[in-house]
């Protein structure tokens, strides 16, 4: 006979608290399997309006298990969809386990409300209920708790005795990451997960002066245009385009203090810095301060000179910003159809346009500008180079 246990969740996203209490579970209960089922739909909170999406729970869910020995994860009640109800959980596992001996864990504010739960005593006739405490100055609650459901339903309870570890996924999703398995921080932060982009619209306003606010939101609606014609990632482009201009009022002093505090190396000369530093700047504050992924940074770094490699979203977010609605230079009209047309022809355009008004003024246009207009130009392909 194998001794199993259920540890259902959100998991919206799994933290080190899960994963101390899984151990424990494994520990003390002597278990063979532990499984975490990440549920559809909770029947006891609502998912809240920042959340993830089912497969990526069920994605951190696995990165979270593999810091838990004898544990496997289960898409059972993603794959049976709406109301996850535990009781038919069970009555699964059960039946997948006529033999075993089954257990279900549960923290201290579920047992607070066990109850209320659907079922509780089909639950309870098929399972042994494994209570973990949430917090320090949990256990005689916990205690309590246990009486109670012991006495009202008959039920089959071990206390678990573990060290809490005060963590939530609510705090998570704040930014709290601290605890959280280094694979879920990764995964998150890849995705771009809990990102509350009105936030970030505010801090955008916050720093920025009216019609620098104003283009950077037009710079984000067009971007995120040009990712649904492109299938370019909506979320990324959104995100670089909220934040790719976030220090360009800073002064090039202030600009150079962020340089050495990020340890940001550049090339750039008298000619250009002026005009491209901010790129360098808003990558590493996107990096630094908002703890953005690659992707993001490169898209930020990327919008003002461009690079000779670019993602499709470094070269929206460059392409936006140069022919957002409230762009009116006399050829802006041109570059939105090209957009919308081809992108790399739209970049050569805007690249060569650029360099050619830098070197009106008399400047040196940045060698990248070269490079870039000889990855992209269609004039390269024609001529079969
Ligand atoms: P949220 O903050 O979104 O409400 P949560 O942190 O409570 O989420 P869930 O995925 O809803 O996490 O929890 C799944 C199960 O894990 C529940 O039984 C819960 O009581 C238990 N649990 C959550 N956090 C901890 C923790 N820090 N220690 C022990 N058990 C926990």
């Amino acid at each position: 006979m194998s001794r199993i246990a259920m540890f259902g969740g959100t998991f919206n996203p799994p933290h080190n608290g899960h994963i101390a209490a899984a151990n424990a579970c494994v520990k003390q209960l002597m278990l063979d399997k532990l499984i975490f089922i990440p549920t559809a739909i909770p029947p006891h909170k609502a998912l809240p309006a920042l959340t993830a999406t089912a497969e990526e729970r069920l994605e951190m869910t696995r990165l979270a298990s593999q810091l838990v020995p004898k544990s496997v994860v289960s898409d059972m009640e993603l794959a049976r969809g709406g109301a996850s109800f535990t009781s038919d959980t069970l009555q699964s596992l059960r039946e997948a386990y006529p033999d075993d001996e089954l257990w279900i864990i549960i923290g201290t504010d579920m047992a607070e409300t066990f109850e209320r739960w659907h079922q509780p005593q089909r639950i309870c006739d098929i399972a042994r209920l494994a209570l973990v405490a949430r917090g320090e100055g949990e256990k005689e609650r916990i205690k309590a708790y246990a009486q109670s459901i012991r006495q009202k339903f008959n039920a089959r309870i071990d206390i678990i005795d573990n060290t809490p570890l005060e963590m939530s996924s609510t705090e998570a999703r704040g930014g709290r990451n601290e605890q959280l398995p280094e694979s879920v921080r990764g995964y998150i932060s890849e995705k771009n997960l809990y990102v509350d982009v009105d936030a970030l619209r505010d801090v955008a306003k916050e720093r920025l002066s009216e019609k620098r606010y104003l283009h950077t939101v037009g710079c984000e609606q067009m971007a995120v245009k040009l990712a649904e014609q492109y299938g370019g990632d909506v979320k990324i482009v959104r995100i670089a385009a909220l934040l790719h201009d976030i220090t360009k009022e800073l002064s090039l002093q202030q600009q150079l203090n962020l340089c050495e505090k990020w340890s940001i190396i550049h090339d750039y000369d008298s000619d250009n810095i002026d005009a491209v530093i901010h790129a360098d700047t808003a990558a590493a504050v996107a990096e630094y301060e908002f703890g953005f992924g690659a992707r993001v940074c490169s898209a930020i770094k990327k919008h003002t000179v461009g690079a000779e490699i670019m993602s499709l979203e470094d070269k929206i977010v460059f392409v936006a910003d140069a022919c957002e609605e409230n762009r009116t230079y006399p050829e802006a009209e041109k570059v939105r159809q090209l957009a919308f047309s081809d992108l790399d022809e739209a970049i050569t355009y805007i690249v060569r346009r650029t360099a050619e008004r830098v070197a009106q003024k008399g400047k040196k246009p940045y060698y990248m500008s070269e490079k870039v207009l000889k990855a992209f130009s269609k004039d390269r392909e024609r001529n079969g180079e």
